[in-house]
């Protein structure tokens, strides 16, 4: 089927999802290449993401407007991770033939609302035709003061390591997607929302560069095991979980007695939640809880500590018992250390 839309007319349609009222930015979709200023003294943080059909979104239970939602959610979490603040967002975008201007200006919806919420703006990208499949790349400008950065790399033994959103939601959301129970009741719509449309925690992460209090950050996108990994690698150091400090939500608890399923290990292991990890002194703990209780209404989570053996991921069961844990995962636990 030949397509019924021009590249140049598209360009143009989207370029209404720019918001052109900001004084930083001197040129954006129209010309060669985007001029922008960022605050005086602040460090440009650049993140880029690519996205592919079948192997990160599909099209038969999410819509255009949940893909483009989600691709900018994933891109501001990696912003929210470094403590910085996002400002620009260049997309490309290659489209298969088939598909309809309507469908990519829904995408374009999907990234421009969720921009909106964290004042980010779309300043440029590029479009391309793509053989059969889409295939979408990210990359959002953000900025902060060098000394508020957040660096997986910075967590000491003795560290709280701590979360900013319960764990596993997102997991579940996609297991009722791809087994659709006969209906869906109000915490299985919940959970499916936080899959398809998660919030990125953009002002916890600002909120937590400017406390000074922490000593390491990422985001929680392959899960909390693999995560907790990457950070403990790093910073060359240990890791200790504990099973009763897991935060997990009233929905998860229902889903998973529902599925007789374990919610630790939809806690442990379930990937693209975008909350915050973070490690903090412990005689900070007191003073960051009251501030972000202040500033948020709600609280963070306690979920383990830092060892000072780099090859530790020591896991403490509701039970006593100790065994460790695979970065990769609840499914390659072993009682090795029981
Ligand atoms: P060039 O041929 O020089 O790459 P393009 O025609 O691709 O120029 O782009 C013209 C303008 O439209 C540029 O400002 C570019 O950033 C913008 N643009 C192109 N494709 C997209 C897109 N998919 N989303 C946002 N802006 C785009
Ligand atoms: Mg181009």
């Amino acid at each position: 089927m030949a397509r019924i839309f021009s590249e140049f007319d598209l360009i143009r349609k989207i370029k209404k999802y720019h918001n052109t009222s900001n004084p930083a930015v001197l040129c954006s979709i129209g010309d060669d290449a985007a001029v922008f200023t960022i605050p005086q003294n602040e460090k440009i943080v650049i993140t880029t993401d690519l996205f592919v059909e079948e192997s990160h979104f599909r099209k038969d239970f999410s819509s255009f407007y949940d893909i483009g939602y989600k691709v900018m959610a994933a891109n501001l979490s990696d912003i929210a991770a470094m403590g910085a603040t996002p400002h620009y967002a260049f997309i490309s975008i290659a489209i298969p033939k088939e598909y309809t201007e309507e469908s990519i200006l829904e995408l374009y919806q999907g990234i421009s609302d969720i921009g909106k919420q964290f004042n980010t703006t779309l300043l440029g990208g590029d479009t391309t035709l793509a053989p059969s499949q889409m295939a979408l790349n990210v990359a959002l400008v953000g900025s902060a003061l060098e000394e508020e950065l957040l660096y997986r790399s910075g967590a000491h033994p003795e560290d709280l390591i701590c979360t900013t959103k319960s764990l596993g939601d997102s997991y579940a959301g996609l297991q009722l997607l791809l087994h659709p129970p006969e209906s869906i009741t109000e915490p299985f719509a919940k959970l499916i929302t936080k899959h398809l449309r998660p919030t990125p925690h953009v002002h916890e992460g600002r909120f937590l560069a400017k406390s000074n209090f922490v000593t390491a950050c990422i985001d929680i996108s392959d899960g909390l095991s693999g995560d907790i990994g990457h950070l403990a690698i790093a910073s060359n150091v240990g890791v200790h979980l504990f099973e009763n400090q897991l935060p997990i939500s009233e929905e998860l608890k229902f889903f998973t007695h529902t599925q007789h399923a374990s919610s630790t290990q939809f806690s442990l292991t379930g990937g693209e939640e975008y909350g915050l990890l973070f490690t903090i002194s412990p005689n900070k703990l007191e003073e960051l809880q009251k501030k972000y209780l202040e500033t948020f209404g709600t609280s963070f989570w306690v979920i383990g500590k830092i060892t000072p053996i780099p090859s530790d991921r020591l896991f403490t069961k509701i039970d006593g018992s100790v065994c460790s844990f695979e970065n990769t995962g609840w499914d390659h636990f072993s009682d090795k250390n029981k």
